[in-house]
């Protein structure tokens, strides 16, 4: 069979690299790509991810069994369902049901409705009406974007000036462009976080692993926020009881929720949950694997991925069976030097090679490209070095080992990715 993964990060480095390794995958196109993923699939560097017209004719001329969509952009754009209406299979969701994370207040009225736990919380279109909500709550209040801002659509004001001064930078200032021009205030929780992943097909869901992510750029979760420095998997504190509280209390009501609303979600299911004192709580959902999740859940799947993708997306998950491995993942994001700000373009990576004997050490790349045979880092997020260990205190050794073999000057990484587990 043929396959086509829409994306460029390391996230579609993972997913190309768990599709190339079944013995169902013929053919592996990625669109566009990156110089890591080229050693999976034939990269498609002028295809880019939001071509929604260019991605359709190509998997229509190339025979496309299966188009794996990564990102969130083109899913909330409606990629899948222009696939699926020419009669293109495509794993992901629709456009209707990625607006789970396309709109932050669809989400939250969606959570209402069907009895999920989430904070408390109020959608604004004014910035006086918001001002003076938050002049009226008791305790701190968490400023979000309602739309798509590539995961920084979030201000946690510590204060009630730095509250108004925060839906000004969102509503007036418009720092995050139209995604701004609605907000959702909400309560701030306590607790310790969580991700919790779920395949779907429209009305059944299975647990799909545990993670934690790192998002700040700095060591003790300092410095400003970014798409992701890092992970690991499982994440420890949601062990057998939890995970089946979240199915019970989270997953299964949205689910069937969104199906009652007519827009059936089917793909991955991504939720990223406070667990309060009160119980797990929605912070917010994802349509898509996360990314650097994506790194340390699919190395520990034992399953095929394939049968799993298009079980999901066929509608028969109630007959599915998905193994993992007990083994730990854990992930360390280089990026270059001044990510999330600006940062240079074109330095060269060296030293990759050396990574290669390595076992229980996977380099998945996310903004790199080749150059007469030289690696040379294109993006703020660069490289992703997975360990696979007995342990997270096993994994992280050997993902921070490898790291240290890579010769790149240009580049940085958190030292503490995992730490908190390690004691
Ligand atoms: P999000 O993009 O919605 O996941 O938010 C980014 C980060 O902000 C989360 O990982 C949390 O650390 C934090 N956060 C978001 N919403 C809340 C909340 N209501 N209470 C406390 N922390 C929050």
């Amino acid at each position: 069979m043929n396959f086509l993964v829409i994306g460029s990060g390391g996230r579609e480095h993972a997913l190309c690299w768990a599709i190339a390794a079944s013995p169902l995958c013929d053919a592996l196109y990625c669109a566009p790509g990156n110089a890591g993923i080229a050693r999976e699939a034939e990269c498609l560097p002028d295809l880019g991810a939001e071509d929604l017209d260019g991605i359709l004719a190509f998997a229509r001329d190339n025979a496309i069994d299966l188009v794996v969509v990564g990102p969130e952009a083109p899913l909330c754009a409606g990629l899948v369902d222009r696939l699926e209406t020419v009669g293109i299979r495509a794993f992901g969701p629709s456009a209707a049901a990625a607006r789970i994370e396309g709109s932050k207040g669809f989400m939250k009225d969606l959570c209402a409705k069907y009895g999920v736990q989430t904070a408390a919380y109020a959608r604004f279109t004014d910035p006086e009406a918001a001002k003076a909500h938050v002049r009226a709550q008791p305790g701190r209040v968490v400023v979000k974007a309602d739309g798509l801002a590539s995961g920084k659509g979030v201000l946690i004001p510590e204060t009630l000036d730095e509250a108004v001064a925060a839906i000004d930078m969102a509503m007036v200032e418009g720092v995050f462009g139209t995604a701004g021009a609605e907000i959702v205030v909400e309560e701030f929780m306590e607790g310790e976080e969580a991700s919790f992943f779920a395949l779907v097909d429209g009305r059944t869901a299975v647990p799909f692993g545990t993670a934690r992510d790192h998002k700040r750029a700095g060591d003790g979760d300092t410095g400003p926020n970014t798409g992701g420095m890092g992970a690991y998997s499982p994440a420890p504190m949601v062990d057998e009881a939890m995970g089946e509280r979240i199915m019970r209390e989270i997953i299964d009501p949205v689910v069937q929720g969104l199906a009652a609303e007519g827009a059936p979600y089917k793909g991955v299911l991504y939720a990223g949950l406070m667990l309060t004192a009160a119980g797990p709580k929605v912070i917010e959902f994802n349509c898509r694997l996360g990314d650097p999740e994506a790194q340390v859940l699919l190395p520990r799947l034992q399953s095929d991925l394939i049968p799993a993708m298009f079980a999901a997306r066929d509608g028969v998950l109630d007959q599915f069976d998905l193994r993992w491995y007990d083994d730990a993942a854990v992930c360390v994001v280089m990026a270059s030097m001044g990510y999330p700000g600006s940062y240079a373009k074109g330095t060269e990576i060296k030293g990759l090679d050396s990574l290669s004997g390595l076992l229980d050490v996977i380099t998945f790349h996310a903004g790199t490209s080749g150059e007469d045979g030289r690696i040379l880092a294109t993006g703020g997020r660069v490289l992703g070095i997975t360990g696979i260990g007995d342990t997270i205190a096993e994994a992280a050794t050997r993902a921070y080992e490898a790291v240290d073999r890579i010769d790149w000057p240009e580049g940085f990484c958190r030292r503490d990715i995992a730490a908190r587990e390690l004691g």
